[in-house]
């Protein structure tokens, strides 16, 4: 069976109905929840930076093109070093020459509902089915909505120094984000406040 259709086998079995999600969960509902948020960080390369409050930190990747809604669509996703929590706030102008320099804004942030499991259906602690490389998980942003799966293809545990490779795939399931397809991230708007990334620069340095 090749890896694709043992990754659709395994969502195929999921009872999504069944995955234990409080009741009355609105986007910002739930404050316990962890929390997610993409950025659009227009730094030497124009890129998304996706993460996920894991155990106390901001897991990251690097997705050059973006989440996508549809399921059609696997972005590369390249792990980059844990953020602080704070970070999830940040949208601003990052000065030239320091790390990471140039504008950010929030594109899309929310809650997001760890799923996954293990191949036979049983609950796995969402860390640790990082490390094995294979995570599942539904978002309640106010762009993103719906269930979504991080797969490392590349490196990790045993594989000597092969750079890590993700991908990031909308799964059927959870419903459908409002944003299909990639995003346009010159024309994309906050979803803290509205700007584009233009408006953001003209505004200056951060908060
Ligand atoms: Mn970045």
């Amino acid at each position: 069976m090749s890896r694709r259709d043992r990754l659709r086998d395994h969502h195929g079995k999921r009872d999504f109905g069944r995955t234990g999600e409080p009741a009355g969960g609105s986007p910002d509902a739930g404050g316990d929840r962890p929390r997610f948020v993409v950025q659009i960080h227009d730094a030497s390369t124009l890129h998304f930076d996706f993460r996920l409050q894991v155990d106390g930190v901001l897991k990251s990747w690097s997705v050059p093109k973006g989440p996508s809604g549809n399921p059609a669509d696997k972005r590369l996703a390249v792990p980059t070093e844990d953020h602080p929590l704070e970070c999830e706030q940040f949208e601003g102008v990052i000065a030239r020459g320091e790390y990471g320099g140039g504008t950010v804004i929030v594109w899309d942030h929310g809650t997001y509902v760890p799923l996954s499991h293990d191949r036979t259906g049983r609950p796995v602690d969402f860390g640790e089915s990082l490390r094995r490389g294979h995570a599942t998980f539904r978002l309640h942003g106010a762009k993103l909505r719906g269930d979504y799966a991080l797969t490392r293809f590349r490196g990790g545990r045993g594989s000597g120094d092969a750079e890590e490779a993700w991908l990031l795939v909308k799964t059927r399931g959870g419903g459908a984000s409002r944003r299909v397809g990639t995003p346009d991230p010159r024309r994309a708007r906050s979803a803290r406040s509205g700007r584009t990334l233009a408006q953001v620069a003209a505004d200056g340095p951060g908060e």
